[in-house]
């Protein structure tokens, strides 16, 4: 039997075209590929000014996350001409969870998983944190024995957006790994701001 594909499936297959698991580690550095274009050759971008981040039921859990993440959003809020983040309730494109379902990356502190639209650029993230660390994330600037959740998020935030890691810039906010009491990704390296400046030149 032959059925023809329901209008759904295909609109589900469209948007998720790719999903790409991004991992911020406590300790090994690592690389990973993310693709700057899709499928045509279009910019793995927002097409918009503001991304709407909310936070899950199960994320609710993270204590003070929503001040964590207003935190984190200053750190792009550095860079101007990109997206700003918008803390909402009930809109959504980045959604911030606490899942042990991490890709494969059980040893990550937070995972960034993409999805984008052929025609659209990005379409929506998905920031999970991993529970393993919940007794040991927290505001580094408090609790030097915590790793920052602050730096996590502004890390995780930017894959959101669309950037790789930084292999080389230990300072970078989108340097792979951090440790316990480091806040160094709260704030952007040059090579931060140059990379999703180039990211957003052309939109
Ligand atoms: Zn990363």
């Amino acid at each position: 039997m032959i059925t023809r594909p329901s209008p759904w499936a295909h609109r589900v297959a469209a948007i998720a075209t790719a999903v790409l698991p991004l991992a911020l580690s406590p300790n090994a550095a690592h690389a990973e590929a993310l693709p700057k274009v899709g499928n045509n050759g279009e910019r793995l971008v927002w097409q918009r000014d503001e991304v709407a981040v909310c936070i899950d039921d199960a994320a609710n859990a993270i204590q003070d996350l929503p001040q964590h993440l207003r935190t984190a959003f200053l750190t792009w809020a550095a860079v101007p001409s990109i997206p700003t983040f918008e803390l909402w309730r009930d809109r959504c494109d980045v959604v911030i969870t606490l899942s042990d379902n991490l890709a494969g990356r059980d040893d990550a502190l937070a995972i960034c998983g993409l999805a984008y639209a052929s025609t659209t650029g990005l379409a929506r993230a998905t920031i999970t944190i991993n529970p393993r660390y919940f007794e040991s994330i927290g505001d580094a600037t408090v609790d030097p024995s915590a790793y920052d959740l602050p730096s996590i998020l502004a890390h995780e935030l930017g894959h959101a957006l669309g950037l790789e890691d930084d292999l080389d810039d230990a300072t970078a906010t989108m340097y792979g790994t951090t440790s316990r009491g480091d806040v160094a990704q709260r704030t952007l390296a040059e090579g931060d701001v140059d990379a999703i400046t180039a990211q957003y030149l052309i939109r």
